[in-house]
């Protein structure tokens, strides 16, 4: 099936993959086992990514973070809005911050690549869709707040709007 026939729709993000039903990065079955990432120095093995010391036979290769993050291609979108996410900005900035330290420590492809503040809105682009969709879940369970979470095809990108 081919994307670029269908109309856009608000809300669907054809811009950022175009004509693509699945994740390009999801080719997990291409990877070598094991593998090293020659950027992050993660190791993929037994289908995982992981921070560990690489077998002595690891494939060079790049990891799906780093690749995303060179291609500037995020999974994830997390938008940030709202009177009271304004004023209490930096506590709302430090729960995402920690929020990804702990998910990257356990899960190597899930990284914040980008966050884009203007005074009232905070734009936060994640390699990883349950990293983006986390971060929301972690906003409302903290400060409650409105949260609408958007997939796109094949549920490889995210959209998640939060608003206090
Ligand atoms: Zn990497």
């Amino acid at each position: 099936m081919n994307d670029r026939t269908r109309p856009f729709k608000p809300g669907e993000h054809f811009d950022v993959y175009p004509g693509l039903e699945q994740d390009p990065y999801a080719a997990r079955g291409k990877l070598p086992e094991p593998a090293v990432c020659k950027n992050c120095g993660a190791v993929h093995q037994g289908g995982h990514w992981r921070w560990q010391a690489p077998p002595k036979e690891a494939e060079q290769v790049l990891c799906t973070a780093c690749r995303r993050i060179a291609d500037g291609l995020p999974a994830g979108y997390v938008h940030i809005d709202g009177e009271f996410a304004t004023a209490h900005h930096d506590e709302v900035m430090q729960i995402v911050r920690g929020h990804e330290a702990r998910a990257k420590a356990e899960h190597p492809m899930q990284r914040i690549m980008s966050v884009d503040e203007d005074g009232t809105t905070t734009v936060i682009t994640t390699t990883d869709v349950h990293l983006a969709r986390d971060i929301g879940t972690t906003l409302k369970a903290d400060f409650q707040g409105k949260l609408e979470l958007k997939y796109g095809p094949g549920e490889s990108l995210v959209r998640v709007h939060w608003r206090r």
